[in-house]
């Protein structure tokens, strides 16, 4: 297996467990420089970006090329290194593929890279293999969902055809959706996971011109077809005439279709009116955030996970300060253990308090840095960061720019005249007028306030693991 082979592997299963933007962002250009003696060099285009994969996922890629290659990595070490486009074209492909989708920059990728994200990791469904109901913990909110998943498995495309689960970001629902695809795969029934931002690319490169059989056939050559935030479709009018299709294709065969998102189908703006009432055919599951005692059973099925034992008392502390979501419950978690691996310590409550303070207030400090905001906007769009604040009135500049300065106000509450100093030294009115344009623009436009979601996720996601 080659360097280029077997970063591509990495990739494969790394972006299984990442928002697509996120991916993007964080591994766009990257490469394997060499690997010899059980050491990696990993090329990195920025010191921001090796600062974040040190921090962040230097313990995942390890593992992961572990579990590709079956062999012990020593050590791993990140390097700033400008990527060949000619020698790396794999990472190329991927870091083209998962551009996300900025203002003039709509996928152009061919279709057979996009769908099913994990085809080229190590599940050919494209499904996590972490992700299964065995370490999947049940409870107050979830439990609807986990119940219609599993009616599903007993009773595929006939019990709750379509299942539609949704709920907020980090609550479970791809793991869910997930795990019940692996419970049909087990069933020995063909299936396909694809978020709806692959499905949409894959379209699109139909319709440029690509193979349009290839496509109807993927999509419907399956028993069942799992499609991950399919919010994301709104407003892609020509993608949900096609997804509307392939539905009832697969419906009136009595395929299985499962679908997760961040809001319930009737709360989706720009969502066709016959693709909602088709969404309301079968069964509609929400999740919430988990109660108390769910959180600390999933605290204790992570550390299970990894081995680690830790005292009651600091999961219940862990579990009684972090509510909201169980993607934060975990980063706090790894954030405790790194922490006390690194020290040769064990947690207890006192040093718990000091590392989930450090967090918070890492959180404050760090995303009240407006250089954090142009770095994070800059890498989301692609864009050069001397480009992002410079002079050019180009169209792909000037959104990017102005949701800096939008979110330099939001996130920061810096002032006006500060918003423009750190924009190159622009007049105060420039960024009152990008403010008050942004803030109406997300409004009505969905891709827009898309983006700055996955901005705002990164940006926080960034300062939790700082
Ligand atoms: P969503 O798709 O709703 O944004 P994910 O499925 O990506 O959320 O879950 C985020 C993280 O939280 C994953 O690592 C997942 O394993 C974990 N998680 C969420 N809910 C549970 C649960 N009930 N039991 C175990 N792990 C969970
Ligand atoms: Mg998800």
């Amino acid at each position: 297996m080659s360097n280029e082979q077997l970063w591509q592997a990495v990739l494969g299963e790394i972006e299984l467990s990442l928002s697509k933007a996120n991916f993007s962002t964080w591994f766009r250009n990257t490469f394997i420089a060499s690997f010899d003696n059980e050491r990696v060099v990993v090329g990195v285009p920025s010191g921001f970006v090796k600062s974040w994969l040190e921090n962040k996922f230097k313990k995942d890629i390890t593992i992961t090329i572990e579990s590709i290659l079956n062999q012990k990595v020593k050590e791993i070490h990140f390097q700033i290194e400008a990527l060949k486009h000619t020698n790396n074209k794999p990472t190329t492909n991927i870091s083209a593929a998962s551009q996300p989708t900025p203002a003039k920059n709509t996928a152009t990728h061919p279709a057979s890279q996009s769908a099913a994200s994990g085809s080229h990791g190590k599940n050919r469904f494209g499904l996590n293999p972490r992700y299964t109901f065995q370490n999947f913990v049940r409870g107050t909110g979830n439990d609807l969902a986990y119940a219609a998943c599993q009616a599903v498995v007993t009773n595929p495309g006939k019990a709750y055809n379509p299942l539609f689960v949704y709920g907020g970001v980090g609550l479970g629902k791809t793991h869910l959706i997930q795990a019940l695809g692996h419970e049909l795969v087990k069933r020995s029934l063909s299936l396909m996971y694809a978020t709806s931002e692959a499905f949409i690319n894959d379209y699109i490169g139909v319709v440029k011109g690509g193979a349009a059989r290839e496509f109807k056939q993927r999509y419907r050559d399956v028993d069942v077809l799992i499609v991950d935030d399919i919010q994301f479709m709104a407003g892609h009018d020509g993608t949900q005439q096609e997804f509307f299709h392939v539905f009832n294709d697969l419906h009136q065969a009595d395929k299985q279709i499962i679908i997760a998102s961040d809001r319930p189908p009737k709360a989706i703006p720009g969502l066709e009116k016959r693709l909602l009432s088709r969404f309301e055919w079968g069964m509609i599951a929400d999740v919430v955030p988990p109660d108390i005692d769910t959180r600390v059973a999933i605290l204790k099925t992570k550390c299970k996970e990894r081995s680690w034992d830790l005292h009651e008392d600091v999961i219940g502390f862990l579990a009684s300060n972090i509510q909201n979501n169980v993607r934060e419950l975990e980063g706090a978690l790894n954030r405790l253990i790194a922490y006390h691996e690194f020290n040769n310590t064990t947690p207890t409550i006192e040093s718990t308090k000091t590392v989930l303070n450090a967090l918070i207030a890492n959180l404050q400090a760090k995303s009240k840095t407006p250089k954090t905001i142009i770095e994070i906007v800059s890498r989301y769009y692609g864009i050069n960061n001397k480009d992002i604040i410079g002079k050019c009135r180009k169209k792909e500049l000037v959104t990017p720019r102005q949701i800096i300065m939008f979110l330099m106000r939001e996130e920061c509450g810096a002032s006006f005249p500060a918003i423009g100093e750190e924009l190159g030294g622009r007049d105060h009115t420039t960024a009152m007028h990008a403010c008050n344009k942004i803030g109406s623009n997300i409004e009505n436009d969905i891709k827009l306030k898309k983006d700055i979601d996955s901005i705002k996720n990164m940006l926080q996601e960034y300062c939790l693991s700082a």
